[in-house]
């Protein structure tokens, strides 16, 4: 064989991956489970560089060069196993299986430790940017044995975006890593939109102001600190017009947001770790509240809201005190996911470099944005720094805008506007900021009715009082 790199999987994403490849001066073996796709992608592109098509799976591999490198593109779950099965009985000691579609972690940790018994690399690999960017440079974020990467990455590293000339594309760590970090990208995702969608909402019912005027204040927004891909886009759709009412089209779309799973497993996944990633947890059950039709049917015009109207009378001071409030919750989401990625890291033993995942995440990828280089600058001055929000610079970024940050979610909550995601978010900063927690008072109660036993302040051990005796404080 000749090809230095295979697709299998030739929808929207493998479609544009395998011409990535090809532009990119790849010789690009290709594959669908059904020959159209692949006659039609040499139809409309053939001439954008050289692909080998391959009707059935023993010729695709055929055509690869040895130690072959095929990327498997197809739907997450059962479809991508029912590609693997039929792949491995054709493939040959040392071969790398590329999945870059978006497998749960724990499936990739699965096929990892198979494959690798049969002598094969797998490598569950996160790819970011939807369409465009599997067309002119994704994030990628690949996991397996950091021995593929010496001859995958720098494949890899040629087809994802650039920012400043370094690519959006390392080694992330070993079997479910690569999935793992693109998972909580995913979450992080959900919390930024979360954000920006209660930003949106106060900017409406505070200021009364239109669609297209509040896409105006996101462009402008968007030439500072908040600078970032999802920022960007906001203007735009707020802006847009629909062709067919000429109402301003947010207006006239459904409030029922969807999701296609990766944010439930962010959480999922929080839980199970013992992360406290409200933000993320708090925008994915936003979504869930959207869609949740009967209770919203039951609840319009029947709660009871006492809360006046905001009108907002400074407005310039308004537009500043929500911008400030922004970014600081959003600071908070991203410091949660990374303790988030820090705590798998731990437990599953990948050594991610957090500092390294913010680097990729510049560019490419959906959640691309400015402010990920003082993310990136953060863990260059402490790689094991405990929290991303005490880092000098975001101490004094989102210091500054505390009083801002207080003001806004007070004034949500006196006049009945739901900010779940920015709320959440200050409650997060007061609650880990705070010297003593009322879980003094959890841990009492615990002992209090189960024995579950505390420790003190004042002396080492684990105690419990004899809560039915005589009250008695007693080591356990
Ligand atoms: P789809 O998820 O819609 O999957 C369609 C592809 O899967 C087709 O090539 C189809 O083949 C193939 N397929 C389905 N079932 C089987 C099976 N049992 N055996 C063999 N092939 C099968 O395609 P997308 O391009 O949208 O996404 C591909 C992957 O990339 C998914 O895992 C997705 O989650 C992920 N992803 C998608 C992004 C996006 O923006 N869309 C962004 C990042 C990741 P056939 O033509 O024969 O039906």
């Amino acid at each position: 064989g000749t090809a230095q790199i295979g697709v299998t999987g030739l929808a929207v994403m493998g479609r544009n991956l395998a011409r990535n490849f090809a532009r990119n001066g790849f010789t690009v073996a290709i594959h669908n489970r059904s020959y159209a796709k692949t006659a039609s992608l040499v139809d409309d592109h053939g001439d954008e560089g050289t692909f080998v098509p391959s009707e059935s799976v023993a010729d695709f591999v055929a055509s690869l060069e040895r130690p072959r490198k095929v990327v498997i593109m197809v739907k997450a779950g059962a479809p991508t196993d029912a590609v693997i099965d039929e792949l491995v009985p054709y493939l040959e000691e040392g071969d790398i299986v590329v999945d870059a579609g978006n497998a749960h972690f724990p499936d990739t940790i699965r096929r990892e430790n198979a494959l690798r018994e049969k002598g094969l690399h797998f490598v569950g690999s996160g790819v970011s940017g939807g369409e465009e960017g599997a067309l002119l440079g994704p994030s990628i974020m690949p996991g397996g044995t950091a021995k593929s990467y010496e001859s995958l990455g720098p494949i890899l590293e040629k087809i994802s975006a650039t920012v400043d000339g370094v690519p959006c594309c390392t080694y992330v760590g070993p079997d479910g890593a690569g999935h793992f970090v693109k998972m909580v990208h995913n979450g992080i995702e959900y919390a930024d939109m979360q954000l920006i969608a209660e930003a949106y909402d106060l900017l409406k019912q505070g200021l009364g102001a239109s669609a297209a005027e509040i896409g105006q204040i996101f462009a402008e927004w968007n030439t500072g600190d908040l600078e970032s891909f999802l920022i960007e886009i906001t203007a735009d759709v707020l802006q847009h017009v629909d062709a067919e009412t000429g109402a301003a089209f947010v207006d006239i779309v459904l409030d029922q947001a969807e999701q296609k799973g990766t944010g439930r497993w962010t959480v999922q996944n929080g839980l199970d770790l013992g992360v406290p990633i409200t933000g993320i947890a708090e925008a994915t059950f936003a979504r869930a509240l959207s869609g949740s039709v009967p209770q919203r049917k039951a609840a319009v015009g029947t709660l009871q809201a006492h809360a006046e109207p905001w009108d907002v009378t400074d407005r310039d001071a308004f537009i500043e005190d929500v911008r400030l409030a922004l970014y600081a919750s959003k600071v908070v989401a991203y410091s949660q996911g990374f303790d988030q990625i820090a705590a798998a890291s731990e437990q599953f033993g990948w050594n991610i470099d957090r500092g390294a995942m913010a680097r990729i995440w510049r560019g490419g990828c959906i959640i691309r944005a400015r402010f990920l280089n003082r993310i990136t600058e953060a863990y260059e001055r402490d790689a094991q720094l405990p929290l991303l929000l005490a880092d000098e610079y975001f101490t004094g970024a989102v210091g500054n805008g505390v009083q801002a940050w207080r003001r806004i979610v007070a004034g949500a909550a006196l006049h009945g506007v739901p900010t779940p995601a920015f709320s959440s978010s200050l409650a997060y900063y007061d609650g880990v900021r705070a010297e003593r927690l009322p879980a003094a008072l959890i841990q009492a109660q615990r002992d209090f009715f189960g024995a579950h036993t505390y420790r003190r302040t004042d002396r080492d051990g684990t105690f419990h009082t004899e809560w039915s005796l005589d009250r008695s404080e007693q080591p356990a």
